[in-house]
């Protein structure tokens, strides 16, 4: 059968490290990094005897979160024990919810690149902690604890398996990313396992209602490792069922350098979590007050800042969609407009030579160099005839090498646009005596020539002379 024939099935259930300055049930900080075991007290330690209190900003940042996915916000809810023997564990269970979560049915809404939205449901968000970190030895002795991390909050947003191909699963993520970073609850510096998702594949013929039999891939923290396993995963799925097999319900590994999938265990003993009541913490209830303020007190959504560009700033549709994709760049092209005051020319160099750059050196906005006050001084310099549009993009080059102001770059450099009348009318001749034979064309109706002799005055000058002052001096003298 071919593989047209089948359709994909993606669930994903992403883990988000809150932004809170201290943990969710001590007063430990939640600073990344630190000598390892120097962020910790009796309580994320697992003292006997230490009881947890639940940091009250954990649940403010998941109701936001809840409320900004559209989900309802349970009055009543809970923490519950779910139990796991492993060594960065130190209770040997994780403080989490089970059968009440704190929020419930949302959705996020997807836009694809041919504009079709589309929504993704959101069964649930819950809050939990997060474990400690084993730094494997290099010399296979043993490994290494460290429990900084142990006790940093984290919510867990579950997706119903709505995503049906590896580019839904992106955008979904993405998504996500922009909403957390929008109402400030995460860095989600995906580097840092800020933001890491477990991520459910299947495969099922087209037409077929059953979903299939799903794999899980656990704590994967690049978009770009997520799209590359996840279509090695429907490739080898549909190769196993075209072949007779059966797919096993597993957690796999997947492998960056062989770019391929692993079991991690034989075969995957359904765990048994013994989930019950957390007896050292009360029950979660919330007044309608109290969300009703976190609702009011949201601030601007993706979605709502996209809309603002598009009367305000009579940006497209795209273009204003991908520019909030990213709150980081989103506040950036704002400042740069707010200096510049050329909104389109500001988005134009994000989203064309900016995005190339970035692109090319695998970098995201956030490493972006240079401020919104460069890119609004280089815009100013073509607008006043200073560089030409071609030489910013040379300057633009050099503030992601050595980034200052490009006004100092252009003086070291010697790009200053050649607007001078008389440098000009020099070059013009020159070029007229060089090419006796385009002069005559152009004399002659064509107007290719005209361009042909803009183009090699541009040569000689590297690029410095100004192209409308080129066009209308060779029109002049020829
Ligand atoms: P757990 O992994 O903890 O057992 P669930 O059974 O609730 O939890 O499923 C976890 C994730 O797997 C959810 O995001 C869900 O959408 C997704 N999922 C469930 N069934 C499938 C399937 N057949 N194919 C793909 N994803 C699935
Ligand atoms: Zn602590
Ligand atoms: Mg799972």
């Amino acid at each position: 059968m071919p593989r047209d024939d089948y359709e994909v099935v993606i669930g994903l259930e992403v883990h988000a490290e809150l932004s809170t300055k201290t943990k969710i049930f001590c007063s430990c900080e939640t600073e990344f990094g630190g000598e390892p075991n120097t962020h910790c007290c009796p309580v994320c330690m697992a003292m006997p005897g230490a009881l947890p209190v639940l940091n009250e900003k954990v649940l403010e940042y998941a109701v936001k979160a809840g409320l900004a996915m559209n989900s309802s916000i349970s009055r009543d809810s809970k923490n519950d024990r779910k139990n796991y023997f492993y060594p960065d564990l130190p209770k040997s269970y994780q403080i989490s919810q089970f059968d009440k979560p704190l929020c419930e049915h949302g959705y996020v809404e997807i836009v694809k690149p041919d504009g079709e939205k589309k929504k993704i449901g959101i069964t649930r968000i819950h809050i939990e902690e997060d474990a400690g970190k084993l730094n494997h030895d290099d010399y296979g002795r043993g490994s290494l604890v460290d429990l900084n991390r142990a006790g940093v909050p984290l919510i867990e947003i579950v997706s119903e398996p709505d995503m049906r191909s590896v580019e839904e699963a992106d955008i979904y993520l993405k998504k996500i990313k922009s909403i957390l970073e929008y109402i400030e609850v995460s860095d989600c510096k995906m580097q840092e396992g800020s933001l890491r998702a477990d991520v459910n594949i299947s495969v099922r013929k087209k037409g077929q209602k059953e979903f299939g039999t799903r794999t899980e891939m656990k704590n994967m923290n690049s978009f770009k490792s997520i799209s590359r396993a996840l279509e090695y995963e429907i490739e080898r799925q549909i190769d196993v069922i075209e072949n007779g097999g059966i797919i096993e319900q597993e957690t796999l590994r997947w492998d960056e350098v062989s770019g391929k999938t692993f079991s991690m265990r034989d075969k995957e003993d359904a765990q048994d979590y013994r989930y019950f009541p957390e007896p050292d913490l009360v029950p979660i209830r919330l007044s309608e007050e109290y969300i009703e303020n976190i609702r009011k007190n949201l601030p601007e959504l993706p979605e709502t800042r996209k809309q603002r560009y598009i009367n305000e700033y009579k940006l497209t549709e795209k273009e204003a969609n991908t520019l909030t994709a990213s709150k980081y760049l989103s506040d950036f092209f704002e400042k740069g407009t707010q200096i510049s005051k050329n909104p389109k020319a500001v988005c134009n160099w994000l989203l064309s030579d900016v995005a190339r750059i970035l692109n090319e050196k695998e970098l995201e906005p956030e490493d972006m160099p240079f401020t919104p006050d460069n890119l609004a001084e280089l815009i100013g310099l073509i607008e006043k005839g200073t560089i030409s549009s071609k030489i910013a993009k040379d300057v633009l080059e050099v503030m992601f090498e050595d980034p200052k102001e490009p006004s100092k770059i252009i003086e070291e450099k010697g790009w200053v646009q050649i607007s001078d009348e008389s440098a000009i009318k020099e070059i013009v001749l020159k070029i007229i005596s060089e090419n006796p034979q385009s002069v005559s064309d152009f004399k002659n109706g064509k107007d290719k020539a005209l361009g042909f002799l803009v183009g090699q005055a541009m040569k000689a000058t590297k690029g410095k002379a100004n192209p409308q002052m080129l066009n209308t001096m060779f029109k002049e003298l020829m």
